[in-house]
């Protein structure tokens, strides 16, 4: 089986770390000219015995601040259209904000399957902001932590569970 995952979520959640941790070195870079934002990255991860293209919504963090918006909802939703499943993350430690809530609904709006991925959930018990992304409607968050490497198992089970 052949698929694409795309990583969504606000600035600073950890799609990047989470990239990484899944792609490995098997990156491919699309957009890595000298000088040009690299807006998007896409590379082959695997996770046990699932393999698949993995999209981060990447760079956006850096375009100029008038144009931040518009750019992060493009290219968000170009990557989710392209996506069998989404990844949608949130940050276990700061808990919801406004913007998470903004992109749970853009995510909620595609229709397509959702993993709810609370990063940063290592060495402690579920925070606040887990139990507040129940109401995000997408299902169950599972608790990650993509620096460290843990509950890597479980997202394996929900994205099996969600394709
Ligand atoms: P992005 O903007 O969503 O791509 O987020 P990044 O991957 O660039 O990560 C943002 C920050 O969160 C960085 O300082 C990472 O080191 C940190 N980070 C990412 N994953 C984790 C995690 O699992 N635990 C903790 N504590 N920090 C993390
Ligand atoms: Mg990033």
């Amino acid at each position: 089986m052949s698929f694409t995952i795309a990583i969504v979520g606000r600035p600073n959640v950890g799609k990047s770390t989470l990239f990484n941790r899944l792609v490995g070195k098997r990156i491919a870079l699309v957009d890595d000219q000298p000088g040009v934002t690299r807006d998007r990255r896409e590379g082959t991860g695997r996770l046990g015995d699932l393999d698949f293209t993995v999209i981060d919504t990447a760079g956006f963090e850096e375009a100029a601040i008038e144009s931040l918006a518009g750019r992060m909802r493009a290219q968000t939703e170009t990557a989710m259209a392209q996506a069998d499943a989404i990844l949608f993350l949130i940050d276990a430690r700061a808990g919801l904000t406004p913007m998470d809530r903004a992109f749970a609904a853009a995510v909620r709006k595609i229709g397509r399957p959702v993993v709810l991925v609370a990063n940063k959930s290592e060495g402690r018990q579920a925070s606040s902001g887990v139990y507040e992304a129940f109401g995000l409607g997408l299902g169950e968050p599972v608790g990650v932590s993509a620096e460290h490497g843990e509950g890597l198992s479980d997202l394996y089970d929900a994205l099996r569970e969600a394709l």
